[in-house]
């Protein structure tokens, strides 16, 4: 049987978020809030499930470039396995500098710096984006000669290790702080004090922020999250938020160079009113103001029921079609979009129920292709889309409870 056991991540990486949730609730630390820390898991499980698809291409990537451009001849060894770790984490060191100093970047880097918390679900908080920005990095090392097999090995250690610097319940550690990236030492990076901005991007060692002048050490208590908070959960609007405000910003400018200046421009200069106008075209729309907290058991099924499906998905792979695959995977995001919007409050959530049900019942009919199933199908659509309106009073009265429509901003 082949089962994928880097799936095992899922639990493993559950299981120190409720640790570290147990261990601050015992100490009467309130790290977690319920929004923001789904609102973080949502965007690591959407990373998870793209990955399935995109993996395979990052290590046919690795290898084509391997074979056709290798400079070196490079076998395994101890020294060399020290030496492509050490070369993949400087090249992190400049991905994520860039990713902080390039407004293109940014708009791919900045969802992993929208949680307003620091803890392991901000961890989770990477997107597939960010992925694609680093591999294009990481394309040095096989031109130098490093075998596609080395370098995805070494991305493994390099993709685990991070976890475990977000969080506050680990103080400095000593000798190690001048060596490795400790929990400190990535509290600053993601501080929006003035003195801790822009510092600290090392993944695992530090070294490389000591010698190139952006290290700062964590003195004063760091206040977590953007500069200009996003006060948003969506789970759209924090993927994309920044290059709408690119696209918009770029929009303003005339000619292609000033265009340009402004994709490629410093975020620290990045007009701050653009925030305000996508916010204008995108979020003003009508939204329910829930009196009770009701809403969250609903998405905490839905958060359970998505990561147990993740799960299932990644272990077995090998053993699902690729179109049951999909299909999932579109379940899932779909979910994870419902979760988002559920936690703003939102109204059209009401339609996404609609694309989830056809989800299921394509296929239904892709496996059982029985006229029957077709025609009820056809029926109970034509039913709900009659009774409409009553059905999506129903339907928010269920999840949010008691509620008031406001025009919301
Ligand atoms: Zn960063
Ligand atoms: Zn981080």
């Amino acid at each position: 049987m082949i089962l994928n056991y880097l799936a095992l991540a899922v639990p493993f990486f559950l299981f120190f978020i409720w640790l570290e949730y147990y261990i601050a609730k015992k100490q009467g630390k309130d790290y977690f809030k319920f929004n923001s820390s789904i609102a973080n898991i949502n965007v690591g499980i959407a990373e998870r499930l793209i990955d399935l698809f995109a993996a395979g291409g990052f290590y046919f990537f690795y290898d084509y470039l391997h074979t056709h451009f290798a400079i070196f001849d490079i076998q395994p060894s101890i020294l060399l396995w020290i030496a492509l770790l050490l070369a993949t984490d400087f090249l992190w060191y400049w991905y994520h500098r860039f990713g902080h100093e390039i407004n293109l970047f940014w708009g791919f880097h900045v969802v992993h710096h929208t949680s307003e918390e620091f803890n392991y679900t901000a961890a989770t908080r990477i997107t597939i984006f960010q992925a694609l920005v680093r591999t294009s990095f990481w394309s040095v090392l096989p031109v130098i000669g490093f075998p596609a097999e080395m370098i995805t090995t070494i991305l493994l250690v390099h993709g685990l290790y991070p976890f475990f610097t977000h969080t506050r319940l680990i103080g400095k550690l000593g000798i190690l702080e001048y060596i490795i990236v400790t929990p400190s030492h990535h509290r600053v990076h993601h501080a929006s004090n003035e003195q801790y901005l822009d510092k600290n991007y090392g993944d695992m060692f530090i070294i490389w922020d000591k010698l190139f002048g952006t290290f700062a050490e964590e003195k004063e208590e760091p206040t977590f999250g953007l500069t200009k908070q996003l006060g948003s959960y969506s789970f759209l609007w924090q993927h994309f938020h920044f290059l709408v405000e690119i696209a918009y910003a770029a929009k303003e400018q005339k000619g292609f160079w000033n265009k340009l200046k402004v994709i490629f421009g410093k975020p620290s200069e990045f007009d701050p009113e653009m925030r305000a106008k996508a916010e204008k075209r995108f979020l003003s729309v009508r939204k329910v103001k829930a009196h009770t907290t009701k809403f969250r058991k609903y998405v905490i099924v839905q958060i359970a029921f998505t990561v147990t499906a993740l799960f299932l998905l990644l272990f077995f792979e090998h053993y699902i079609a690729f179109f049951l695959q999909t299909m999932i995977a579109l379940f899932i995001l779909v979910t994870l979009i419902n979760c988002g919007a559920i936690l703003e409050q939102r109204r059209w959530v009401f339609y996404l129920e609609f694309i989830r049900a056809s989800l299921i019942t394509i296929t239904t009919f892709y496996y059982f292709p029985n006229p029957t199933l077709i025609g009820m199908s056809i029926v109970l659509l034509i039913v709900s889309l009659a009774y409409f309106s009553n059905l999506q009073k129903l339907y928010l009265r269920l999840i949010y409870g008691k509620r008031k429509i406001l025009k919301s901003v």
